[in-house]
């Protein structure tokens, strides 16, 4: 049996990646299918609300409102927790984050945990982490089912499985289900029902026997106190509810101050991911319930410096609905594990270098990993101008000393209209002694093309010497 899912770090940069991705057309063809039709079903029930751009402003103003003032609304949230019973540990990073988790399960003496997805987890690489105290974290989401019998990376936010189609995974139940537990039935065939209630007996034995759950949330909400997940599958629910013991791992940018902020974001929220008028699950609890205790680990790593950057922190709006991701071109031929990261396709691409910083070849690659069409930021829900970030982090990112130079000559240049028209002058006189190609560092920029010919005269040239073309 695996031990789940290696980590990203260590990755080569996104376009190595990608260049590898496009090459497999069986993993383009899945993503294409997959993201044009639930692309298709969102346009669709967005498409029925003559308000949709006020609730989308609606979602904007709110989340901003909330990270102005975020450590009000957390320390709210915490004693509503707290007079519900509930305990509130505070995780700076994932180390920390990590080690209260596996502290609090040793504290009940289990050495299995079911889990209901949560991105913030695996963020932290929570799994890992628990497998190295001797604790097996068990997924219990049915995509992220298969990404983790098939030893595997989530490719998606919203469909982790997105890149198997169902005969792949028909392969996966029958080769691995029964290393996890119970195993396929015999003779299962690729039918999606027939695949579901694979999935269902397998899980649904690990429900009833395991103590201890760790979940996600997507909202938190500040004046009660209470966690609230919206799924699909209704194993959320089981996660959530039957074990003694549950465990919520969630990012301080999940917080909203009231019940009423949650109205908008309902609505926004299964719209925009699954495109749906209303998720088939929406669970919410407060604090502890009779005969289970909660604990619910707040977790920064990264978050607040996010939140420093005044451009940068937009990316903090995000509800992790994925419209950006298949609506985005990139991502549709480059698949999620191009991005390296749990967060793939265009949230990932700003959100990545910003929780982890670009001290890595692959981060720094992130924030390129974009046409900057602006297709993200005509889906995002909440209105996160994606393209913004980018260009903004691309100005952050290192850069060879050869093109800082050669920006800052070029900004010298373009900076007075008495220098751009000397050196328009001089590039013309020497025009045929312009390469086509930069050499070195700066080769990139003329890898797949050309610098183009100067003309003999400039504009502004031509403009003097015939008054417009009178003369
Ligand atoms: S950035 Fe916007 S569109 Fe993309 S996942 Fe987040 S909320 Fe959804």
């Amino acid at each position: 049996m695996s031990g789940g899912n290696d980590t990203f770090l260590g990755m080569p940069a996104f376009p190595e990646n990608a260049a590898a991705a496009v090459q497999d057309s069986q993993l383009r063809f899945n993503l294409r299918k997959a993201t044009h039709t639930i692309r298709a079903k969102r346009a669709g029930v967005v498409g029925e609300l003559p308000d949709w751009l006020e609730l989308r402003q609606a979602g904007k103003e709110i989340k901003d409102h909330t990270l102005r003032n975020l450590e009000r609304y957390l320390l709210q949230l915490e004693e509503a927790v707290t007079a519900a019973g509930g305990q509130v540990h505070w995780a700076a990073d994932a180390e920390e984050a990590n080690r209260i988790v596996a502290d609090l399960v040793k504290a009940t003496g289990e050495t299995s945990v079911v889990k209901v997805k949560s991105m913030a987890t695996q963020e932290i690489g929570l799994n890992e982490a628990l497998q190295a105290e001797g604790i097996t974290a068990y997924e219990t989401d049915l995509a992220e089912l298969i990404v983790q019998l098939g030893d595997d990376w989530p490719s998606h936010i919203l469909v982790p499985a997105i890149h198997r189609n169902r005969s792949e995974i028909r392969e996966i139940f029958q080769d691995k289900m029964a290393d996890w537990g119970r195993a396929a039935p015999e003779g299962l065939t690729d039918e999606p029902r027939a695949l579901a209630e694979a999935a269902r007996l397998h899980l649904r034995e690990r429900f009833l026997s395991t103590k201890v759950a760790i979940s996600g949330a997507n909202f938190m909400i500040a004046e009660t106190g209470t966690l609230v997940v919206l799924e699909s599958e209704g194993n959320g629910r089981m996660c959530l509810t039957l074990p003694e013991t549950l465990i919520s791992v969630v990012g301080i940018e999940k917080l909203l101050p009231s019940w009423r902020d949650l109205e908008v974001f309902l609505q926004l929220l299964p719209r925009s991911s699954t495109g749906e008028r209303m998720n088939p699950y929406t669970s919410t609890w407060t604090g502890a319930t009779e005969g289970q205790d909660f604990h619910l680990v707040l977790l920064d790593n990264g978050r607040t410096q996010v939140l420093a950057d005044k451009v940068g922190r937009q990316a903090l709006r995000c509800i992790r609905c994925s419209a950006c991701l298949n609506v985005c071109p990139v991502y549709e031929r480059a698949g999620g594990h191009s991005y390296g990261s749990v967060y793939p396709g265009p949230i990932g691409a700003i959100l990545t270098p910003q929780l982890r910083g670009m001290s890595s070849e692959l981060d720094a690659s992130l924030p390129y990993a974009s046409t900057l069409c602006g297709a993200c930021y005509d889906v995002c829900p909440v209105a996160i101008d994606i393209p913004e970030v980018l260009v903004h982090l691309r100005a952050k990112a290192p850069h060879p000393r050869a093109e800082r130079l050669g920006m800052r000559a070029a900004g010298w240049v373009f900076n007075s209209p008495g220098r751009l028209a000397g050196a328009q002058r001089l590039g013309s006189r020497f025009r045929r002694f312009v390469p086509k190609h930069l050499p070195g560092p700066l080769s990139a920029w003329t890898n797949t093309r050309e610098i183009p010919d100067i003309p003999a005269e400039s504009f502004r040239d031509w403009w003097n010497r015939t008054d417009g073309g009178v003369r």
